[in-house]
């Protein structure tokens, strides 16, 4: 399968002389909370706004997200800070609440990848939808499933696409929280040259101290774009507290990372 480079394209709606940069919390806690954050990124280097509303937990008994009514306050945030809004979505019932809700941007999250059957559920259920559909890696260190995952939602006529490198499980504890394998993205990138490459240094080093090294190193291989976790109060998030930045936090990042050079 030959991805074009109309895949592509949607990219050259942002701001061209950086990278993509998606931030906003792990999870929408409450409608003040939403508001606040994208408030707080308004006018800056981000251009879409991340939240989740369903969390797909390894095991019962954490947070599992505030589910439809979120939607809701992504909605206000939108019309209140003119930023465009992406969640995670798990199931067709996902897919149909956040198209009724006018969400922008869709990702598949690491969880989800691994499962063919949901991801062609998902693929139907957007068939030919004009929404910007992200994919992230599967949670093992495996490329085809990745692959496929794009491929089904490729065949399903989407045309917006991109992957979300958010590297992946090891039972051996490393400095990340999920090991990176850069050769893993860079594979599926050469494989896909003409698919949007976003990196998540966020569920990848599970720790806001190392953002910002991995997000230059990101930079450095020419990535596309961050997806990073903020939270006003990172530290009392109901998901992911270690790894969330504040916006000045987020800001900052943005002053002292360097910058890729424009080639083309
Ligand atoms: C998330 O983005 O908050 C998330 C659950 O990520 P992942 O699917 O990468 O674990
Ligand atoms: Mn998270």
């Amino acid at each position: 399968m030959k991805i074009t480079k109309e895949n592509k394209a949607w990219l050259a709606n942002f701001k061209l002389n950086h990278p993509l940069v998606i931030a906003g919390p792990c999870s929408a806690e409450t409608e003040e909370q939403v508001l606040a954050i994208a408030h707080q990124l308004k006018n800056s280097d981000v251009s879409i706004f991340r939240a989740g509303i369903w969390k797909p937990r390894t095991r019962p008994g954490g947070f599992e997200g505030v589910g439809e009514i979120g939607l809701k306050w992504l909605q206000k945030a939108k019309a209140e800070t003119g930023l465009l809004m992406a969640t995670e979505v798990a199931n067709a019932a996902h897919v149909k609440l956040a198209i009724e809700h006018d969400i922008d941007v869709l990702w598949i999250g690491a969880r989800t990848t691994v499962n063919p059957f949901a991801v062609q559920e998902i693929a139907d259920a957007l068939q030919n939808t004009d929404k910007i559909v992200l994919v992230k890696n599967p949670v093992n260190p495996d490329l085809s499933l990745w692959i496929g995952g794009v491929e089904r939602l490729y065949q399903a006529g989407i045309k917006k696409l991109g992957v979300i490198h958010r590297g992946f499980s090891t039972y051996e504890k490393t400095k990340y929280r999920n090991n990176p394998e850069w050769q893993i993205a860079i594979d599926l990138q050469n494989k896909f040259p003409d698919l949007a490459l976003i990196c998540d240094p966020s569920h990848i080093t599970g720790k806001r101290s190392m953002i910002q090294e991995v997000s230059q190193q990101a930079l450095d291989l020419n990535y596309d774009g961050l997806i990073i976790e903020t939270h006003i109060d990172p530290d009392n998030a109901w998901s992911d507290a270690a790894q969330q930045v504040t916006p000045d936090a987020l800001k900052q990042l943005f002053v002292d990372l360097k910058m890729r050079k424009e080639t083309d």
